[in-house]
C-alpha cells in the first residue's frame, strides 16, 4: 500500500524534468533566402543560450512541416527582410523593434517575428563589414539573441521582461554584440509552459 503514494510522489517530481527535457520545436520561415552562415550562427547562438536554461531546440523549417511531429511545445518564427549583410541599408540611431511575439486578448501566442533589416540598420559595422562571411556570422549571432528573446515570450507565454540579461525588453547595440549575454537565473522559472 505504501508503494502508490511513493510512486505518485516520484511522478510529481519527475514530470517537470521530463517536460524540460523535451525539445521545443521551432519552425523558421524566411521572407527572402538568408545567408546560410548567418542562419548557422544564429541557431548555434540561440541553442547555446537556451541550453543554459535547460531548453532544447529542434530546428525545423515551416516549408518542411508535415504536421505530424509530437512536440509538446512549439513556436513559429518568421524572419522579415533579408538575413544577410548587404552593405547598403542606411544606419539608424532610432530605437527599432528587432523582434515581436503575438499577443491576442492578453494571451501570448507562439508566433514570433524577427526583423533582419532592422537588426542590420542598428548595426552598421556589421552591415558594412568588409568581409561578408565575417559580417554574416556576426549578424547571425545577434539574430540568435533576438530569436532567443522572442522564444522566451513565445515558449513561456509571458509578456514579462527582466531587468537585465537577455530577458530585458530594450537591448543596447553593445549588449547585442557583447561577448557574453545570457538569461538571468530564474528568467525561465516564471510559470509553467502553456498547454499547446
Ligand atoms: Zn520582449
Amino acid at each position: 500500500m505504501l508503494r502508490l503514494p511513493v510512486l505518485g510522489g516520484l511522478l510529481t517530481v519527475l514530470a517537470p524534468v521530463m517536460i524540460a527535457a523535451s525539445p521545443v520545436g521551432v519552425y523558421l520561415e524566411f521572407d527572402e533566402p538568408p545567408s546560410e552562415a548567418a542562419v548557422a550562427t544564429m541557431r548555434k547562438e540561440a541553442a547555446g543560450v537556451l541550453d543554459r536554461v535547460g531548453i532544447g531546440i529542434a530546428w525545423r523549417l515551416v516549408s518542411q512541416n508535415q504536421g505530424n511531429e509530437p512536440f509538446e511545445r512549439l513556436a513559429v518564427v518568421k524572419f522579415t527582410g533579408k538575413c544577410a549583410c548587404g552593405g547598403f541599408l542606411p544606419a539608424s540611431r532610432e530605437i527599432l523593434v528587432l523582434g515581436t511575439t503575438a499577443v491576442v486578448d492578453g494571451r501570448v501566442l507562439p508566433y514570433s517575428e524577427v526583423r533582419c533589416d532592422a537588426v542590420r540598420r542598428v548595426l552598421p559595422d556589421i552591415e558594412y563589414a568588409s568581409d561578408h562571411r565575417l559580417g554574416d556570422a556576426a549578424l547571425g549571432r545577434v539574430l540568435g539573441r533576438v530569436l532567443a528573446h522572442e522564444l522566451y515570450h513565445a515558449v513561456l507565454g509571458t509578456v514579462h521582461h527582466g531587468a537585465s540579461g537577455l530577458a530585458k525588453g530594450f537591448q543596447s547595440t553593445a549588449d547585442l554584440k557583447s561577448d557574453e549575454i545570457a538569461f538571468d537565473g530564474g528568467d525561465w522559472e516564471l510559470q509553467p509552459a502553456p498547454a499547446q
